[in-house]
């Protein structure tokens, strides 16, 4: 790629230094919040190579904005991209991408298993525009291969994927997207930059909800794509007028969270793995999905193309759901909520959040088990996480 002077460059040290090497206004060596609406130029001349691109600058922050860009530049060095764009969400980069790209009688290969908005979009929206969408099985990669085979524009892959973590194989959907000239795009928000590198494997585009773990603290709504010049700019022409622009305070708030990307990521994949191996073996719990875990169908694939296995598990109880009701108030160091990536943990039954409009039987087909447990594991000391969820299994 471009980043040549990225090369050899660690993660850790891209986290806190990408697009920060200078000093900015007046000599400040954090990045300013900037928020001002639009820039004024004293002369009309580079006022106009500024508009007409032919200079760096700043016209209108629905457009650019110099709190906004660092952060862009950032997620772009992170994943190893030419260039990169940022929305107010990651359904405004999901959505922006599909709107921006595909045209009447576009057709797109997907999985059944993304994220519910993008479900959503893939079902109600795209079709409205004669773009046909396929959704295949989710672990079935021999499907989606053979339907991408058949002729698509875009090929959109989520790995691991929301609630049970399955793992795409990337590298061979990849290539098959490729064979039939689609621009494959990778959701990256269960892995992140530090776990999973989509372009390394070819991939035209990575998107993610910054809202998750880049921002890592609950605080802050965002969503980036990241790809080549000739992508982004058809992207970012998109957002520009649609006007899903990414706040100056939200892009500071999500810089701050970037620069312990590592530390965080590294954390959370340990204490994962530490608590998806004790709840394995606890009389109370039914099944664990953890790629981590040795017994996982998806363990081998996802320990090839993947960095670390995650801080996203789920488990199932045994019982009924009324064991989701005792257990989950018992849980002390945890938010029930509908949210995943921050610094604490995150616990929530799909049955009530992601896949709460569909019927019993529709979960079972997606194999998502009325008493499963979505966990985003927190970087909390892995003995005071595991003696929590201990105490709270014992309540059932
Ligand atoms: C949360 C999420 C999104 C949507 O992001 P928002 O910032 O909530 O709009 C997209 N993909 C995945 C995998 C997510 O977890």
């Amino acid at each position: 790629m471009t980043n040549k002077k990225w090369d050899n460059i660690g993660p850790a040290t891209k986290s806190v230094w990408a697009g920060e090497e200078q000093s900015f206004f007046e000599g400040a060596a954090q990045v300013p919040v900037v928020n001002s609406v639009s820039y004024s130029h004293d002369d009309v001349d580079e006022w106009l190579d500024v508009a007409l691109g032919k200079k760096q600058g700043h016209i209108y922050s629905r457009n650019t904005n110099p709190t906004v860009k660092v952060f862009e530049e950032k997620m772009r060095v992170l994943e190893d991209a030419e260039a990169a764009t940022s929305f107010s969400t990651g359904m405004a980069a999901i959505s922006g991408i599909l709107f921006a790209l595909m045209s009447p009688g576009n057709r797109i290969v997907s999985v059944k298993d993304t994220y519910g908005g993008t479900s959503f979009v893939f079902m109600d929206h795209m079709p409205r525009f004669n773009v046909d969408v396929t959704m295949c099985d989710t672990h079935d990669q021999d499907q989606i291969e053979a339907e991408t085979l058949k002729g698509c524009d875009l090929l959109y892959l989520e790995t691991p994927t929301n609630p049970t973590m399955k793992v795409l194989e990337l590298k061979r959907l990849i290539a098959a997207g490729k064979k039939v000239g689609a621009i494959v795009v990778v959701d990256n928000t269960f892995a992140t930059p530090i776990n999973q590198n989509p372009i390394a494997l070819g991939a035209d585009l990575v998107v993610h909800s910054a809202t998750k773990f880049i921002g890592g603290h609950s605080d802050a709504l965002g969503g980036v794509v990241c790809g080549s010049n000739e992508l982004i700019d058809k992207i970012y022409g998109f957002r520009e007028i649609n006007g899903a622009t990414l706040d100056a305070n939200s892009a500071y708030l999500l810089l701050r969270g970037l620069k312990t990307l590592k530390l965080r990521i590294d954390q959370q994949n340990a204490n994962a793995l530490a608590l998806a191996s004790f709840l394995e073996n606890h009389n109370k719990v039914d099944s664990v999905f953890y790629p981590g875990l040795e017994n996982n169908p998806f363990h081998e694939i996802a320990k090839e193309q993947m960095n670390g296995f995650s801080g996203m598990l789920s488990f199932s109880l045994k019982g009924g759901f009324q064991s989701v009701r005792n257990f989950l108030p018992q849980i002390r160091f945890a938010h029930r909520a509908a949210h995943l990536g921050g610094v604490e943990t995150i616990v929530g039954p799909p049955r009530t959040t992601s896949h709460v409009e569909l019927t019993e039987e529709q979960r079972q087909q997606l194999g998502i088990p009325e008493t499963l447990i979505r966990c985003s594991v927190g970087i909390e000391d892995i003995n005071d996480i595991i003696a929590d969820f201990d105490q709270a299994l014992d309540s059932i």
